[in-house]
């Protein structure tokens, strides 16, 4: 599982999170930091910008959770600041997961990203991306989540070792 290609299988997730050898607490914005400095391409967590927001209000179309999208030098994770904590935690960690997962790589970028925080063009290409995530990337990235939930919060292994009942994670 080295290389650059995208990370599917399921115990390849489990590799690569066992690989990260992380303390008993850790926080999305901590993984942020890790992918940052492996990377060396800033990842930056952020609540949409007001007026992504604002468009999705007057469009009557709701915003994802969350969403990555790739600028020219840095990638943003965008999460709504109107769930639970718990919740945000899921989905920022389902994110970043894409990310540790390479589900994208740099020709997200190809096209000439934004240099600064991305426009709504760029964000709505992303969430319409991200929808259309192969099913076994989504199962990965929901893995990913699981797998380091899991290590703070021990009572979700009762939720079961299937990767459906993993994956049923994304809907709590
Ligand atoms: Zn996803």
């Amino acid at each position: 599982m080295t290389g650059s290609a995208p990370v599917t299988n399921i115990d390849d997730v489990r590799a690569l999170v066992c690989a990260l050898d992380l303390p008993a607490t850790i926080t999305p914005e901590d993984l942020a930091v890790r992918l940052s400095t492996m990377r060396r391409r800033p990842v930056l967590i952020q609540p949409y910008p007001e007026n992504i927001v604002a468009e999705s209000r007057r469009s009557g179309e709701p915003l994802p959770y969350g969403v990555w999208v790739a600028g020219a030098a840095s990638d943003y994770i965008f999460f709504r600041e109107d769930t639970t904590h718990s919740h945000r935690r899921h989905i920022l960690l389902h994110e970043v997961g894409h990310i540790f997962c390479r589900h994208v790589g740099d020709e997200a970028s190809a096209d000439g990203g934004p240099e600064d925080v991305p426009d709504l063009q760029t964000v709505r290409r992303a969430v319409k991306r991200d929808g259309e995530f192969a099913e076994a990337q989504e199962l990965a990235a929901e893995t990913f989540a699981y797998l380091i939930e899991r290590q703070t919060r021990p009572t979700l292994s009762a939720t079961g070792e299937t990767p459906a009942a993993r994956y049923r994670l994304l809907e709590d």
